[in-house]
């Protein structure tokens, strides 16, 4: 038995990046970019306005109130370059976003002008305030200038990544390549189909979909799926059609520990398998297997019990997934322990937790009931994961504890290619 910090370390190790490829940009949701995007353009791209109003020529001056100027013409979003012979005396009558005509250098809002032109005359405004050069005025650049790095390696496309991508025109980036990953579940009481009933003592297969929906949040392709009983043939098999669809990953649930049934870490043995771990002293999930396969395939044998597997995938194949997709090591938050916690092993506790503000908008981690391994209820509750270090003494209220996610992408599952 390994203590976790051992086991992630291998983990670390042994998980290589994966290959760059071009991605749509409007595909690239929940992508992770894997070279530097630099800006192939200023944003904004001209100098304009950012209010309603009109256009002045402060020359670096203050224009003080009481000041008239008149109306030469007027320039909405979407207008091209205005070449305007104006003065100092001339106004040009403006909109949100409309580029500053030439030679004009601030803005003075609608709301703080009064017009004065008579009928028949020109068109003329007083200044109801004393306007200062370059107000109101959105610079060329401002935003981003050109040649600026605004994506870098290891960065998650998120919506806001999307929308800077989108005002740049930029309609391609390079982002690694999905790991693909095949979930094989195990367990001859396990059923797949809702629909069938239960013979005695069968269960329903959780794990799986579980595996599938988190895997894809978590920047993965799942490539295969299947359920096999506890067959060490069967298995094989499985496992040959989830190298044939391309894994570089392969997880697994059941079969891990001690018992009579428990044929996958012989079975990887027989195959040429390299077994880095088996058993991390962590609790749920201690008889957590990694390998590599003689193919050169990561392997993760997860333990059956759904908790289990949620935090085998959590805190063993996710930083994997990371680390394949270039994206550094995730820091957990650090935030105070609702209650006293008295771990009752030497082990690190990975809990259910949930964190929630007190009466004064103080963040708690809770503990929550129920952390058996078979339970799964409470995982809906729960809205991270407490750790709980290896101690042997109880960690008071108020300690401050590290706290993971539900899952270390934040981003949506990505669209399917
Ligand atoms: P095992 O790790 O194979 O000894 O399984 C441990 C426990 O998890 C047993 O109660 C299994 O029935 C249960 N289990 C195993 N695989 C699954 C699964 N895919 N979905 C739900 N429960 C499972
Ligand atoms: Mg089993």
């Amino acid at each position: 038995m390994i203590a976790y910090d051992e086991a992630l370390a291998i983990i670390l190790r042994e998980a290589r990046p994966l290959p760059i490829e071009t991605c749509a940009t409007s595909r690239a949701l929940g992508r992770i970019v894997a070279a530097p995007v630099v800006s192939p353009a200023a944003l904004p791209p001209f100098d304009n306005s950012a209010m309603d109003g009109y256009a002045l020529h402060s020359g670096a001056q203050m224009l003080a109130a009481g000041r008239t100027f008149e109306v030469r013409g007027a320039q909405v979003a979407g207008d091209a370059h205005s070449d305007a012979t104006q003065d100092a005396r001339a106004a040009w009558e403006i909109m949100t976003g409309a580029r500053l005509p030439d030679g004009f250098d601030t803005v003075v809002p609608v709301e703080q002008v009064e017009c004065i032109g008579l009928p028949g005359e020109p068109a003329r405004i007083r200044l109801g305030a004393d306007v200062t050069a370059a107000q109101h005025v959105r610079r060329r650049g401002e935003d981003v200038p050109e040649h600026a790095e605004i994506l870098r390696a290891g960065d998650c496309v998120q919506p806001q990544q999307l929308m800077l991508l989108a005002a740049l025109g930029i309609a391609e980036v390079g982002v690694a390549r999905r790991p693909r990953v095949a979930i094989l579940t195990t367990g001859r009481e396990l059923v797949d189909d809702p629909a069938q009933a239960l013979a005695s003592g069968e269960i329903r297969n959780s794990n799986g979909p579980f595996l599938e929906a988190r895997l894809g949040m978590a920047g993965a392709q799942v490539v295969h799926r299947r359920t096999v009983n506890d067959d060490p043939d069967q298995f094989r098999v499985a496992l040959a059609d989830a190298l044939a669809a391309g894994a570089d990953v392969v997880v697994s649930t059941g079969a891990v520990s001690m018992g009579r049934h428990d044929f996958i870490p012989g079975t990887l043995r027989s195959l040429g398998a390299r077994l880095h771990f088996h058993k991390v002293a962590i609790r749920p999930g201690k008889p957590l297997l990694f390998a590599r396969l003689a193919g050169g395939a990561l392997f993760f044998g997860l333990p059956g019990n759904p908790v289990s597997c949620a935090v085998g995938l959590r805190f063993f194949v996710e930083p994997a997934l990371r680390a394949m997709l270039g994206m550094a090591p995730e820091i957990p938050v650090r935030v105070p322990l609702a209650a006293d916690y008295s771990p009752r092993a030497p082990l690190r506790f990975l809990l259910k937790g949930r964190l929630d503000c007190d009466a004064s908008a103080r963040m708690h981690a809770h503990v929550l009931a129920g952390q058996e391994s078979f339970r799964i209820l409470p995982l809906l509750e729960s809205n991270a994961w407490i750790v709980i270090p290896e101690t042997m003494g109880t960690v008071a209220a108020g300690t401050l504890v590290d706290v993971h996610g539900l899952g270390h992408l934040q981003a949506p599952a990505p669209i399917p290619a």
